[in-house]
């Protein structure tokens, strides 16, 4: 199969960049593994669209983001995020989608909320489920452009021509197991989140990094790996979240009813992401914590205010209005550096959303700014791959039949593995011993799966192959920063 623009993921950076590709009149092909709304990241998505408030100086939300980042943000790209993403959220996801924003008291104004970390209320949302508003809408535009879309079908490895530029991907239909190569002119790359690298994630099921890992051992550059936000209140077992409001109203406890935030910031339950993830991370070591969500029950409709929470909630735990909690990784900052134009360092390869790493999140992300980001680099790199044509042919790969007599339990066996090493050694706080000890495990790991995965073409396989790939990614950044910044905590600099 050849097609100009190849697009793997059909998350709000894959969407965004086929329909614009395809309106710009290239032939666009999407791989996706998705086959409904909620198999993504940004049909999970709860708070919602950040966007510059009415009458703000533009300034003041590139500090707001930078700050975030700890300084380490790149500039420029969160003035392309500001001045661009508000402009696209209102022509593209409003004009053009059509997403159903919640409206406020205004007439056509938009009911604009206020998270952690913003001086405006900025956030533009459905109800706590914006990111499913916004995933069906994308999905259902999509089908209607001329974009073929390839559900059920993984993308395994990037291909490559003797120059090593990017030239498509081989990738497998999931259901059938047939193996076959798509040529490309251009390949965006637009794969989500790596929760599966953490096992313990906010993020839906098959988030294993498959667009930073196959990226990076096509050669292309990866940056600010060690940056992996973990949010504080996460459902300990069944790992949904619970929002900033919902942590900000009720209360941080203990078993006994003890609450300890304080004792970490002054700001209490409503100190930075980073900061109540370390303190529940250790405090779970003594003991399970729990969030006491009875002051929430006193003073809203909580069904009516958060039914999201109110759903996945247990009747026990709406009884007694305690969840147990724990840190979950969320959001990985960094990713495959990308240009302004989603571009990335090998000629062909662009990479859009949490894959890629724009300089936008620096050392942190600011609350709702990775859906702005992924739609606002989708729509650049879209837009980009369609006006440079490249020639899609020049490519041959041998490759095998999807072969699935894998030994019984390997790949389930070595995520567990995986997930383990990277909790324990490269969680929300690491050291330095800790970090090299990992590096030797997942070296070890690599190894045993790189010799099962030759000759198989089996998605599962390739997924615990490109997971332990960004577990080591994380790690090697981790080692050589000694600096505790951003959601780099170290342990030896707490002390
Ligand atoms: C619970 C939760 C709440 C959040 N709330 C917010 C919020 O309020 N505001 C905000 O801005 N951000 C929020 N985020 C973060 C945000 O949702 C994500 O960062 C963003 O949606 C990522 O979009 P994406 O397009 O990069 O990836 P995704 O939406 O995750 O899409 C990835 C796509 O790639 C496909 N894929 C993956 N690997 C392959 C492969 N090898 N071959 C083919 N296809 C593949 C997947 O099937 C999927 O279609 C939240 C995240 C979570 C988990």
């Amino acid at each position: 199969m050849k097609t100009d623009v190849l697009v793997v993921g059909s998350g709000i950076a894959g969407c965004s960049a086929a329909i614009r590709a395809a309106k710009e009149g290239a032939d666009v092909t999407v791989v996706t593994e998705a086959t409904r709304p909620d198999d993504t990241n940004t049909g999970w998505a709860q708070g919602g669209v950040a966007r510059r408030a009415p009458g703000e100086n533009p300034d003041e939300f590139v500090d707001d983001v930078l700050d975030a980042g700890a300084g380490e943000g790149d500039e420029d790209a969160v003035e392309i995020l500001v001045e661009e993403g508000t402009e696209v959220v209102e022509d593209f996801l409003v004009e053009e989608i059509g997403v159903d924003f919640d409206t406020g008291d205004e007439e056509g104004g938009f009911d604009l909320a206020r998270e952690g970390g913003h001086s405006y209320d900025r956030v533009m949302h459905k109800g706590d489920a914006t990111g499913h508003e916004i995933q069906v809408a994308l999905l259902r535009h999509l089908a209607e452009s001329d974009a073929r879309v390839l559900e059920a079908h993984t993308a395994l490895e990037l291909v490559a021509n003797d120059d090593e530029s990017i030239k498509g991907a081989l990738a497998v239909d999931k259901e059938t197991g047939e193996a076959f190569v798509i040529e490309a002119g251009a390949t965006i790359l637009a794969t989500g989140g790596i929760g599966d690298v953490y096992g313990r994630t906010t993020n839906p099921p098959g988030a294993t990094g498959d667009g930073v890992a196959i990226a990076a051992l096509a050669g292309a550059r990866v940056d600010d790996m060690e940056y992996v936000q973990f949010h504080p209140t996460a459902h300990a077992e069944r790992g949904f979240l619970l929002s900033e409001a919902l942590r900000g109203e009720g209360a941080l406890i203990l078993k006994d009813g003890e609450r300890f935030m304080e004792a970490y910031d002054d700001r209490g339950e409503l100190a930075p992401r980073d900061i109540v993830a370390t303190a529940v991370h250790e405090k779970n070591r003594e003991g399970q914590v729990y969030l006491d969500l009875n002051p929430v029950f006193e003073s809203t409709d909580f069904a009516e205010e958060f039914p999201t929470a109110y759903e996945n909630m247990t009747e026990e735990e709406l009884e007694t209005g305690l969840v147990p909690i724990a840190p979950s990784e969320h959001f990985l900052c960094g990713g495959v550096v990308v240009d302004e134009n989603g571009s990335a360092s090998v000629d062909g390869l662009y990479a859009a959303g949490e894959t890629a790493c724009t300089g936008v999140h620096g050392a942190n992300r600011l609350a709702s700014t990775s859906l702005l980001e992924g739609l606002t680099w989708g729509l650049r790199a879209g837009e980009d791959a369609a006006a440079n044509p490249r020639e899609p042919s020049g490519v041959g790969r041998e490759h095998d039949a999807f072969n699935g007599d894998m030994p019984e339990g390997f790949v389930d066996a070595k995520f567990e593995k995986l997930q383990d090493i990277m909790w324990e050694n490269v969680g929300p706080l690491r050291d330095g011993v800790s970090l090299r000890e990992a590096r030797t495990e997942l070296q070890r790991l690599r190894g045993e799966v790189k010799s099962y995965a030759r000759g198989r073409l089996d998605p599962e396989l390739y997924s615990l192959r490109n997971a332990v790939v960004v577990g080591l990614l994380i790690v090697e950044a981790a080692i050589h920063n000694e600096e505790s910044v951003g959601c780099h905590r170290l342990k030896a600099a707490e002390n």
